[in-house]
Order: structure tokens, then sequence, then C-alpha cells
């Protein structure tokens, strides 16, 4: 039985991966991060990294099987027992559904623990915030050049690891990232509200603000 299992919903640099990050320390439970797994595809060459950077690069879903069965594995692995942190899957109703019938078909299905935490952002600030988004090669760390720049010009502060933009970090593949999140994930709040596993956090402010009224939600 999953004993607990929180669900980040929100647009593209909504702030899901600063916050699952932190809460996943706090909470002891796996952050399972969608994009990081499949840039690590991509990293390593595999199969489904090449097929995963296409539509990536495109601003689209991949394909929800690719991704289901790359989520999935993470769910059932030991670390996971206790309960996970999902970010960035399911992200349409098509994956909802999918994790559904695994979670079923596993005996594993425990909805009196799932809670989905959507993200509330003001539109505009999210360009700006991708553009100005830079990540550690190494642990991942995010930054902003603008609200919160590294010490060091390119160097991450926490463990001295490169910082990169991600090749999806620009103006145009961004917009794309807009469209299909208001397409495909958008009615998947309105799916989770209507089972009522849907909390609402307003996430325009600092990320410690955030956090707290994340906490306070999940309570
Ligand atoms: P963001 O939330 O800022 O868009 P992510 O790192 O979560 O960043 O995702 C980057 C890209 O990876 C997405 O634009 C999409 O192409 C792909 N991706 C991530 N999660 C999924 C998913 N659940 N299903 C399909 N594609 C996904």
């Amino acid at each position: 039985m999953i004993k607990s299992e929180m669900i980040f919903l929100g647009p593209p640099a909504s702030g899901k991966g600063t916050q699952t990050e932190k809460l996943s320390k706090e909470l002891n439970l796996p952050h399972i991060d969608t994009g990081k797994l499949l840039r690590a595809e991509i990293e390593a060459k595999t199969k489904e990294g090449k097929i995963a950077k296409k539509f990536m690069d495109q601003g689209q879903l991949v394909p929800a099987q690719l991704v289901a069965q790359i989520i999935i594995k993470k769910i059932f692995s030991q670390e996971a027992q206790n309960g996970y942190i999902l970010d960035g899957f399911p992200r349409s109703i098509e994956q909802a559904e999918i994790l559904e019938k695994a979670l079923m078909d596993a005996g594993k299905a425990n909805s009196n623990k799932r809670i989905v935490i959507k993200l509330l952002v003001d539109r505009n600030s999210l360009l700006e915030r991708i553009v100005n988004r830079r990540m550690c090669k190494n642990c991942n760390k995010i930054y902003n050049l603008k609200t919160f720049p590294p010490k060091i010009n390119g160097i991450c502060d926490a463990c001295g690891g490169k910082l990169y933009q991600r090749t999806d970090d620009n103006e145009e593949t961004a917009t794309k990232r807009f469209d299909t999140y208001n397409k495909e994930t958008a009615p998947l709040a309105d799916y989770y509200r209507e089972k009522g596993f849907l909390v609402t956090v307003n996430a325009d402010g600092e990320p410690s603000e955030v956090y707290q009224e994340i906490l306070s939600k999940i309570k």
C-alpha cells in the first residue's frame, strides 16, 4: 500500500522542482523528477533518451508510455515504499489513467493518501524565470540570474559544479511548452479536483513563502 503520494502540477518554471526538492528532504520521501529522469536518458544516449529529446526540444510531451515506464519503475522501487513526491508526472489525463491502472494492478492503490498540489503563478513572470534559469550539471540545484544568482558566475554555490542552461529554456520552446501545458496538463487539475484530491497554492512569492504555504496545505 502506498502511504503517501504527492503530485505537483503547475506550468513550466512555476517552481515545482525547487519546492519538491526541499519537501523531499524534509519528509524523507523520494523526489521523482520527470524532467531530470528524461534528461538523464538523453545524457546516457539511450533509445528512450533519443526519442524523448525530439519531443522535448519541440516543447511537446514525450509519448505517455515511454514516460510512464520510467516513472512507474521508480514508484515501485524500494526507496519509494513509504511514499513519493511526483514532479512532472502525470502531465495529462492519459498519464493519470496509466498511473491509476499501474497502482491498481499492483494492488497498491490507496487514494486516501493522495494529494495533488497545484502551483498558481502569474503567467507574465514565467518566461522571465525560464530564460534566466540556470542549473547545476552536477547536483541539479536551480538558480535564477536575476533573483537568485550564484556567488561565482557559472559555478554552483552548493557543490562547485558547472552551471548550464537547458536547451528547452529559450523563448521559442518555452512558448510551445506553455501551449502544451494549457492543452494537456491544465485539464488534469480539473480531473483531480473532481476526485477531491486537489489543493492550490499561490506560488508567486519567494520560494520560502511558497514552501510554508505548501506545508500548511499538506498537514
Ligand atoms: P518544466 O516543468 O519546466 O517544463 P520539466 O523538466 O519538468 O520542465 O520538463 C521538460 C520537458 O520534458 C517537457 O517540456 C516535456 O517535453 C518533457 N516531459 C517532462 N515530463 C513529462 C511527462 N510527464 N510526459 C511527457 N513529457 C514530459
